[in-house]
């Protein structure tokens, strides 16, 4: 590995140096070897991935810290918070020569713990360690993970559960909340902290009439990006606090997410969400929402030759990119998604009539792209109860493609529509086979998941393409982690 130890040359108010506790009997889980060769990992560490994997191996090179920040949970000021079960054990150059932070998630207390105990277990490892690399084939940017270890210990949730360790990799793990800590606690840091995110993660704004209005408006249409993949691939965060929200627009801190089956845009998938702030179709705006409480903390940084009042008011326009950033991404994604040419005036109009009868006939988001792209209109309309308003809809779709160049818009489609996504019962079926040491089923929706656009009729299993019948009861997600 090839490290480039950035994070601990900041004031060390910022973090506190805490070496991982191990956990009892720490043994594999899964590792990702092809991430492990992006990062450069030598043979040596490859061997050895375990124990890096269960913080029994620590870098010479990086004293491990936990990050101390702030955040808005639920939409209230929840003041300290920082980390308190995961270390920055290293930061490493990829082979691309980008800085990756290789952060332990369940490595034992913090001072930033609070009442938790410093620990994950292996049912909500399993769940992000899997959707972390699922996003990632599914090209949303988002930290993913080299590899995560289980052990014999005991951790008490609702039940008591299997302790387990995941090696998390991002290309940052500075949130929104840094800015929240530094300005509430220690405002002297705010300057050089900035710039420092500036310098390791947009420098191209160095060289602009003001880098910090430039920064701003990055991460903002950063973040309007990332969230029109989650929309397009009909995936909800759970908790988009501030605290979970990286200054790089990648996803992070997806504890009780959810990829979306049938479509309902105004599905919890978190349960302690009582008031459904962070619904599928709330996205976009709570992502609005935490910006404009991120970009307060950028007022005190007015340069001395501009009113207060002027700077504020630049800060605020730095916002109204957000919009037009996210809606150019997600007409333009969902329009590929349909096989609908871009330019045409009724294409966006069109994909949102598909919506609609997805929503009103409860149809499975992720299936009926697929079927589309295959052009099994008859499999849609057998599941549609009213089959007028599809009829309807068909003769517009087929009316705008009629004259186009269909071969170049199928090819697109097939790019754009996966046929796996990680549905709760697959996570589920996996966690519980591997809570009894069996990580068969972890290993098939790792690979399945590794290519999501390609049909893998010999990896595939009939319950990967659909929800489970609406009479089941659906799997509740617990939030606990
Ligand atoms: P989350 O909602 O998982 O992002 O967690 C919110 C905050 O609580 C973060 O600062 C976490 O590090 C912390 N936290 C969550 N679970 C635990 C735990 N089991 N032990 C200690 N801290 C935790
Ligand atoms: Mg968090």
């Amino acid at each position: 590995m090839q490290f480039n130890a950035r994070y601990p040359s900041l004031n060390p108010k910022l973090f506190h140096h805490q070496a991982p506790k191990p956990l009892i009997g720490a043994k594999a889980g899964h590792f990702n070897a092809e991430l492990a060769n992006q990062l450069n990992w030598s043979d040596e560490d490859k061997v050895q991935w375990v124990e890096i994997c269960s913080g029994q191996k620590i870098f010479e090179e990086f004293e491990p810290l936990a990050m101390v920040y702030a955040g808005h949970q639920f939409g209230q000021w929840a003041g300290q918070l920082g980390d308190g079960r995961g270390l920055l054990i290293a930061q490493i150059l990829d082979k691309n020569q980008k800085t990756i932070d290789l952060h332990l998630k369940g490595a034992g207390l913090t001072p930033y713990s609070r009442m938790g105990d410093g620990r994950a277990v292996l049912r909500s490892v399993i769940r992000e360690y899997l959707a972390g690399h699922a996003l990632n084939a599914l090209g949303v940017p988002s930290s993913n993970a080299v590899g995560f270890t289980t052990s014999t210990q005991g951790v008490q949730r609702e039940k008591l559960e299997l302790g387990a360790m995941m090696l998390r990799t991002s290309d940052s793990h500075i949130r929104l909340g840094h800015f929240e800590w530094i300005n509430q606690y220690q405002p002297d840091l705010l300057k050089e902290f900035t710039q420092k995110c500036i310098e390791w993660h947009y420098s191209e704004c160095l060289d602009t009439e003001q880098p910090i209005l430039a920064f701003a408006t990055k991460v903002i249409q950063n973040t309007a990006i990332m969230i029109s993949h989650w929309q397009l691939i009909g995936f909800a965060h759970g908790v988009m606090n501030t605290d979970n929200l990286n200054i790089t627009g990648s996803t992070l801190d997806f504890g009780p997410y959810g990829f979306l089956e049938r479509f309902r845009p105004n599905w919890i998938n978190n349960h302690s969400d009582h008031q459904g702030r962070y619904t599928y179709q709330q996205q976009p705006s709570i992502g609005h929402w935490n910006l404009w409480m991120w970009l307060n903390n950028l007022v005190p940084l007015c340069p001395e030759n501009i009113e207060k009042e002027i700077w504020k008011e630049q800060l605020a326009q730095c916002l109204e990119h957000f919009e037009p950033t996210f809606l150019e991404h997600y007409q333009q994604g969902l329009k590929q998604k349909m096989g609908l040419p871009s330019f045409h005036k009724d294409s966006f109009d069109c994909a949102m009539a598909f919506l609609r009868i997805l929503q009103t006939e409860q149809l499975d988001y992720t299936q009926n792209f697929i079927r589309l792209q295959n052009k099994e209109y008859e499999l849609i309309k057998d599941d549609c109860l009213d089959h007028r308003q599809f009829e309807s809809f068909l003769a517009q779709y087929e009316n705008i493609r009629k004259h186009q160049d269909t071969d170049e818009l199928d090819q697109i489609m097939r790019a754009s529509n996966p046929h796996y996504i990680l549905r709760n019962h697959m996570a589920q079926k996996a966690i519980e086979l591997a809570e009894r040491n069996d990580f068969s089923e972890v290993e098939r929706l790792f690979k399945l998941l590794s290519h999501p656009f390609q049909k893998q009729p010999e990896l595939e299993k009939p319950e990967d393409l659909a929800p489970l019948p609406s009479d089941q009861p659906e799997i509740m997600v617990s939030c606990s982690s």
